[in-house]
Formats: C-alpha cells, structure tokens, sequence
C-alpha cells in the first residue's frame, strides 16, 4: 500500500491536491482512499490530507502511522512543529518539498542522508498563497511511478471541472511542469512492505482522575441544569459594578450577559453571579455610564456579589 500525505495552507489547494492523485491512481486501477485533515479552518493555516492506494481492498483507518511520500507544498511549514509535517517520516519515507533551495540543503537542514526531493514550481507574482495542491499530485504522482500522464491528465480533468477554463488550465500546467521536473525520480516511492492492516502500537493509557458525576456530567433531563457547570472558572477577567455610578437601568446588563449572570435585586440593583460569570466583558462593554470596571482575576470564582 502507498500511503501519501500532502502538505500546506488553507488556501492552496491542498485538499484538491489530495482527490487528483487518488483519482488518478484510482484510474490506474488501485483502490484509493483520500481524507483531508483540518484543524483550523481558516487561510493561511496548517492543513493536510493523507491519500491511500493499494491493489487490494484498504481496510485501514484513521491516520497512516507513516507515510511513503511527505510532499510539502509551502517549505515554511516545516518549521511549524504544529503543522507535524515530519511526525511520521522515517528512513524510508521520501521527502518532496515546493522550493526554490537545492535538495541536499534540505538534506543537511533535515539531518536526512537521503529521500529529499525538490521541485521549484513558478508562482504568480505577489500572490499571497500560491495555489500548489494540482503541482503537488503531479510531482507525487511521478515519484509513485505508477500512474500515467493520460490517468493525471483525466483525473485533473475530473477533480476541476467546478473551475474556469482559465483555472483549470493553469492548474494543468503547474501539475505537468511538476510532473516532468521530477521525471529523474520516477518510481523511487515504494511501497509499504508490511501487510495491509497491520496493528498499531496501543496507546499508553493515562489515568484521569474522575470528577464526581453531578460535576462531570450534570443531568440533561431536567431544565436549568446548566447551573451545575461552574463558566465562572474561565474567568480571566472580572466585571466589577460601581454602585454610585450605576443608573439602575437594569434590563440592559442583564438582557446583554449570555450567560444570564446579571441578576437583579429588589432595589434594582444589577447583581453579577460570579459562580456563572465567565469574564466576557459584554456587560461593560454595553453599559451606558461606564460604571463596570474590569479587574484582573486574582482567583476562583466566589459566592454571588451584590454592589452597594
Ligand atoms: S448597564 Fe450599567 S448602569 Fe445600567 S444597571 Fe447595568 S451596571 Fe448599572
Ligand atoms: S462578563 Fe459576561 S458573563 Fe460576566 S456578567 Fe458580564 S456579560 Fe455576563
């Protein structure tokens, strides 16, 4: 089984990267699965998406515990340890990298001998976040060596069809230059040895000290439970009320708390629940004369405060 895992930003096509490799291997013949991973979804960040390909039925799941070939799309995230670029690598996984920087730098920076692959794909000019995901399965593509320029060439085809002309062309072209940059490589990934569905290693499990039921997991079947869970611990930052400068113009602060922590005495006097209070500032924030002021939280929530 081949087991590929594309690297990059959110933005670059990466995820798209990942669907033309296993559909082109899927053309050749190989059954194929391609899972995108995300964290936070948003441009710019780490992502990554893990193809399987294999001859005979994949029953794996979940994450590979290795990978055959590491493309990176964006070099800057190999210095990213969040981004886990190099969780998995070993002796045997190849490592292909978009830069403009030789092979055996990257070698010498990797503290690797051997399997470290460049491909310098040229970019728009000033683009922010260069669209890399097509050039990535094509330069994989060819290192695999198993899969043909007419099955890269549909499976393109395929995988964007959702785009302009214009898109889809460009994105062809950067795949292809990819492609026939790494010509010298062709077919130096191999495949994994080991048996498909191999067990992992267990996991060391950590005991947890448990929190008593009522605590970690409040009953549900009855309204108002959301009492039992204490948001007054998130607090940071603590809203105070100043009782000679409040107006009593109570419905505002406690209308405005999400969390329904602004209670309201009989003299109308706006009361905070620090037990429930999770330090949002929302109150202060819409509070006309400006009579909450915010402290710095020194400890744990404590017993509901009123002013005055
Ligand atoms: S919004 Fe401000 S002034 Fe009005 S009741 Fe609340 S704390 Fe007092
Ligand atoms: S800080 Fe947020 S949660 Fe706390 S009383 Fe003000 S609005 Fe409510």
């Amino acid at each position: 089984m081949y087991r590929i895992r594309l690297h990059g930003r959110g933005g670059q096509g990466i995820q798209t990267g990942a669907r033309i490799l296993a559909s082109a291997l899927f053309v050749e013949g190989f059954e194929t699965q391609d899972s995108p991973l995300y964290g936070a979804e948003r441009r710019g960040a780490p992502v990554s998406a893990t193809v399987r390909a294999a001859r005979a039925p994949i029953r794996e799941r979940g994450l590979p515990a290795r990978a055959d070939l590491i493309a990176v799309g964006d070099e800057s995230l190999l210095g990213v340890a969040a981004a886990g670029v190099l969780r998995d690598a070993d002796e045997r996984s190849w490592l292909l990298i978009r830069s403009g920087v030789a092979a055996e730098i990257w070698r010498s920076r990797l503290g690797r001998s051997e399997r470290v692959a460049t491909f310098a794909l040229e970019v728009e000019e000033g683009a922010e976040l260069p669209l890399v995901g097509a050039a990535c399965a094509g330069a994989a593509a060819r290192m695999l060596g198993v899969v043909s320029r007419a099955s890269l060439e549909s499976a393109l085809e395929r995988e964007l069809a959702a785009l302009s002309a214009q898109a889809r062309a460009a994105s062809a072209a950067r795949a292809f230059a990819a492609w026939d940059e790494l010509a010298a490589l062709a077919g130096c990934v191999t495949e994994e040895p080991a048996p498909i569905g191999a067990p992992l290693p267990r996991p060391d499990w950590v005991d947890v000290p448990l929190d008593p039921a009522d605590v970690a997991a409040p009953d549900i079947r009855v309204p108002l439970t959301s009492v039992q869970v204490r948001t007054g611990l998130w607090r940071t930052l603590r809203p105070v009320i100043d009782d000679a400068l409040c107006r009593r113009c109570s419905w505002l602060c406690s209308s405005f708390c999400p969390d329904g922590a602004i209670s309201i005495d009989p003299d109308g006097r706006p009361c905070i629940d620090y037990d429930h209070c999770k330090g949002c500032l929302v109150c202060a924030a819409v509070c006309p004369p400006h009579a909450i002021r915010v402290e710095r939280e020194a400890g744990r929530a404590t017993e509901p405060e009123k002013v005055g």
